[in-house]
């Protein structure tokens, strides 16, 4: 199968370099992260590499999966021995492989952002320390800011006593995470560059594994991670893969995570990359999009440079729209998204983008009441609810039993007569004998003696019970131990909270299905034994290095790796699993999608640009970069509204319309608020019908029609990339569409079955 087929020469260009070092610049939709995949594919194909010398970074975990999907859908692989994953995915596999090199418990846990916090609340108690003068959050963003540029306590220089302090607690925190076998998400990074940085048979290792790592959204990578990448590329030293980075420094958007998008100048640098590659072409946008696009990006100084242009036609010029308030903002884009529904656009191609979470609130709550269904990415994520966070700290204690952060979750909870005192008197002896909560436990004596005892009681019987069991059965049998389901069947709104945690048994049981575990095997009696078999174990220079050729479930029990997942997960943009349904989300979370109709609201000043940057140095440069991806994700259409006033954080706000309006073309937009708005509440007729008449009888009426003509051929919905399946030639995507109303027809690369352009009309085609 020609995987080569559908590229443009320069992409072409790009997918079948040689195995050096080579960095693809290009704006938004012109294929970089396509290019990327494809490399894989042809690497693979032409047999340059095996599947397990591919290593490919991937920002979300969402984004990961989809690129193994395409990649099996594009040849037949095993794709179970590559690392495709983000940094935090991979770091946490290569510390599993390595957990004895990198000093940590075979069972270590990750602590979300939320365990974190609380952790170093309690941190700051025991050590009697002002939280008014160290708020915990302070203290948060100073570890891991340092851990981000890869510094240990040690390393931090202190300028004043305050500064002074942060490092101590600093270097508190991470001796008791140590203790209780726990790591951050930063820890995951800072450890797996340690782990490499200091064992030289080990880097060695794997940087005769890896001939190729891959990394998409290069110009988010922080310097932890460019430096991890250099490691791992043996930069400087004498063996060392190739890295094939792809990027668009005009999409730089986290700067405030600490992402460096001069680590692009750096790699050309530092790789001596003689293998530029510029995308220009996009693929994505219509003509009016695009150019607003470009029109805005252009007024940020320190750029690259590059251009994009597109063949697909002007298309509907922007829409904007003023609302009085932010509540009929919402009613406004149902208007429109009703109409685009009209048209056959499917729910999940509508976006609606808005720069800070606090905006949703109001426009689910329109969408509700609309009965449109809906998704919101990046909300509180399934396993962050409450219910589902105790039902994981049992799990984590049976796994790991000095995860204090776990024992306090659930030591007294459900409430099992365990008071505050006699916790206090817990923590003192766990102090004095520099143990974990878990292990002081039989230094107790008197009531609070038996009743902690009963706890631990309670976990040592559910391991106990569970340790022939498969993952799912085990979930089942710690959600009935610990008494969670009892308790909240006591709860008057305790209904959904027990959906949630019955759900945990069905998560549970896709994790093993996709992640290969054998669904039989002992739960956690450590790996499954046929997995075993696979796993080498090699000896350089007398260290031992397990291969991690071998998949997942042979260097991870289930429970560690579903637990793994768990914190992992969480910190994703990810969507529940859904139907067709409308999807709401930040700017920041739909960076890499792309949507056939998208809106962005809450264009005002104060808001989008945000407030916070009129204080950071480039600090608008940045917001206009987020704007520049919001607008890149449309295809089709794309809606823009501001409104007069808004409640935000519980205060009323009287808004400018933002400054990114003035940036943009203006033959590309198209104002929709009428200038009298009585007017039109009085006649009753929604803007958009006001508008469209107006559209109709002006001039454009021509454009209009056929602009109407036009989106009804597609209004199937199907687009390029889409996976379908055709009775006869099995499995495809689609790759290329063309031909307008009724005579539509669709490339479609099936695979083995090769490559077929079916008429859209007559095929008979699912989506997969
Ligand atoms: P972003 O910067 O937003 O991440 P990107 O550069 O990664 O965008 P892709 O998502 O890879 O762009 O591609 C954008 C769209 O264009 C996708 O739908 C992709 O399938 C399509 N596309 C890319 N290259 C081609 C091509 N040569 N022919 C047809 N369609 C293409
Ligand atoms: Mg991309």
């Amino acid at each position: 199968m020609n995987l080569l087929h559908n590229l443009n020469p320069e992409q072409l260009a790009a997918v079948t370099l040689p195995a050096q070092s080579a960095l693809i610049l290009a704006g938004a939709g012109s294929g970089k992260t396509r290019v990327l995949t494809t490399r894989i594919a042809w690497l693979l194909q032409t047999g340059q590499v095996s599947p397990a010398g591919i290593m490919a970074v991937t920002f979300t975990n969402k984004a990961a999966k989809e690129m193994l999907t395409r990649l099996a859908t594009m040849l037949p692989v095993n794709t179970r021995g590559m690392w495709i994953g983000t940094f935090h995915g991979l770091c946490n596999r290569l510390l599993r492989t390595h957990y004895r090199d990198a000093a940590l418990p075979q069972s270590f846990q990750i602590l979300d952002s939320q365990d974190q916090l609380s952790m170093i609340k309690r941190l700051l108690k025991a050590a009697n320390v002002d939280d008014e003068k160290y708020p915990a959050k302070n203290l948060m963003y100073f570890i891991n800011n340092a851990k981000d540029q890869g510094l240990r306590a040690g390393q931090v220089e202190a300028y004043d006593p305050i500064e002074r302090k942060m490092v101590e607690l600093y270097e508190l925190y991470d001796q008791q995470c140590q203790k209780e076998g726990v790591v951050d998400f930063a820890e995951l990074l800072l450890r797996a560059y340690e782990l490499l940085s200091r064992n030289a048979p080990l880097r060695q290792h794997y940087q005769m594994r890896f001939k190729h790592v891959l990394v998409d959204e290069f110009q988010d990578t922080n310097d932890l991670q460019y430096n991890l990448l250099k490691l791992l590329a043996g930069h400087g030293e004498q063996v060392g893969g190739a890295i094939f980075a792809v990027g668009d420094d005009d999409q730089s958007i986290y700067a405030f995570r600490g992402a460096n998008v001069g680590n692009m100048s750096a790699f050309e640098r530092d790789f001596k990359v003689r293998n530029l590659i510029k995308l220009e072409q996009n693929y994505r946008s219509h003509g009016h999009i695009l150019d607003s696009a470009n029109y805005l990006i252009a007024n940020n100084q320190k750029r690259l440079g590059k251009n994009l242009r597109t063949d697909a036609g002007l298309g509907e010029p922007v829409r904007i729209y003023e609302a009085s308030s932010d509540l009929e903002e919402a009613q406004w884009i149902i208007e429109e998204a009703k109409n685009l529904m009209g048209e056959g656009l499917p729910r999940k191609e509508i976006a609606i983008l808005y720069r800070s979470n606090a905006q949703s609130r109001v426009i689910e709550h329109a969408l509700f009441a609309a009965g449109i269904p809906y998704t919101v990415y990046g909300g509180l994520r399934y396993f962050q609810r409450a219910e589902v966070k105790h039902a994981i700290a049992y799990l984590q204690l049976m796994d790991n039993p000095h995860n204090d952060s776990a024992f306090l979750r659930v030591v007294n909870f459900p409430t099992r007569g365990i008071g505050v005192r006699s916790i206090e008197q817990l923590q003192m002896a766990a102090d004095t004998y520099g143990i974990s909560l878990y292990a002081a436990v039989p230094y107790m004596t008197g009531k609070a003696g038996t009743s902690l005892g009963g706890f631990v009681k309670l976990i040592e019987g559910a391991r106990f019970e569970t340790q022939q069991l498969a993952l799912p059965e085990m979930v089942r049998i710690v959600l009935e131990r610990s008494n969670l389901l009892t308790h909240y069947g006591n709860e008057k709104e305790g209904a959904d909270r027990i959906e949630n945690l019955e759900q945990m048994v069905n998560a549970a049981a896709q994790f093993v299905q996709e992640e290969g575990f054998g669904q039989s095997a002992p739960a956690h009696l450590g790996p499954p034994s046929q997995a075993q078999a696979g796993e080498a174990v090699l000896y350089q220079d007398g260290i031992e290095i397990l291969d991690a050729d071998a998949p997942l479930p042979s260097v991870m029990s289930p429970l560690s790796a579903f637990l793994a997942h768990a914190s992992l997960e969480a910190g994703d943009a990810q969507a529940q699993a859904g139907q067709d349904a409308m999807q709401l989300m930040t700017v920041h979370s739909a960076k890499g999608l792309e949507f056939d109709a998208v809106f962005i609201t809450g264009l005002e000043e104060g808001l989008f640009p945000h407030e916070t940057s009129a204080r950071e140095l480039d600090g608008v440069d940045e917001e206009r970069r987020l704007m520049y991806v919001a607008i890149t994700r449309a295809r089709k259409r794309l809606y823009m509204s501001f409104t007069q006033q808004r409640m935000l954080h519980g205060q009323t706000r009287f808004n400018m319309k933002s400054r990114f309006f003035d940036e943009l073309p203006e033959e590309a937009l198209k104002w929709l608020s009428p200038r009298v708005q009585s007017n039109w509440f009085a006649n009753k007729k929604s803007p958009t019908a006001w508008d469209d008449a107006a559209f109709r009888n002006g001039s454009d009426n021509k454009i209009a029609q056929q602009i109407t003509q036009k989106s009804a051929g597609n209004g199937v919905g199907w687009r390029v990339g889409e996976s379908v399946t055709h009775a006869k030639f099995g499995e495809g995507v689609i790759v290329n569409i063309e031909g307008g109303a009724g005579a539509a027809r669709a490339q479609i690369n099936f695979g083995a079955s090769g490559m077929k352009v079916l008429d859209l009309s007559v095929a008979k085609l699912e989506r997969i």
